[in-house]
């Protein structure tokens, strides 16, 4: 599918990919545009890391946010938010690597790199093991809602040890 921003290297597919959309000309042109931004976010995020980076959600139908179990007011709905991952390291590299990247992301919306937003963890598997282990960072959640956002609870706040 096309590139969704020229120098961002993310495309439609990669933000519309499981969100019940097919195609960006089936969103009204207030998403799409907020669509473009998040990209451009995403970019600075991406080269300010060297990271590779993979986006398990960007967009989300409103019928899709229920089915995953997506907040009523999700970010995703507007287009504004993305849920990353980091690929083709050891789970070992892994976890320290998840910590960088959100720190990366908490000071590049604190110095007006980025727009100002949601961040957060949310834990997951043992991509090794396999198991089930609410010790490791699964996934980010980052967002361009415009203000400062965080709901890591205690227990989410502990993975960022
Ligand atoms: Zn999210």
């Amino acid at each position: 599918m096309d590139i969704l921003h020229g120098y961002s290297r993310i495309t439609w597919g990669e933000v519309l990919h499981g969100s019940g959309v097919s195609h960006p000309h089936e969103l009204p042109a207030d998403i799409r545009h907020n669509l473009v931004s998040l990209a451009e976010a995403f970019r600075v995020v991406r080269d300010l890391t060297g990271m590779a980076i993979r986006i398990c959600s960007g967009y989300r139908s409103p019928a899709v946010n229920e089915a995953c179990g997506g907040a009523p007011g999700s970010q995703h709905l507007q287009g504004r938010a993305l849920d990353i991952r980091l690929v083709g390291r050891t789970a070992t590299v892994l976890q320290p690597e998840m910590r960088a990247l959100y720190r990366l992301i908490d000071r590049a919306q604190q110095n007006g790199r980025i727009h100002p937003g949601g961040l957060a963890v949310y834990a997951g598997r043992d991509p090794e093991t396999g198991r089930r282990d609410t010790d490791w960072v699964d996934f980010l959640h980052f967002d361009t809602r415009g203000w400062r956002a965080r709901w890591n609870s205690a227990d989410r706040q502990r993975l960022l040890g």
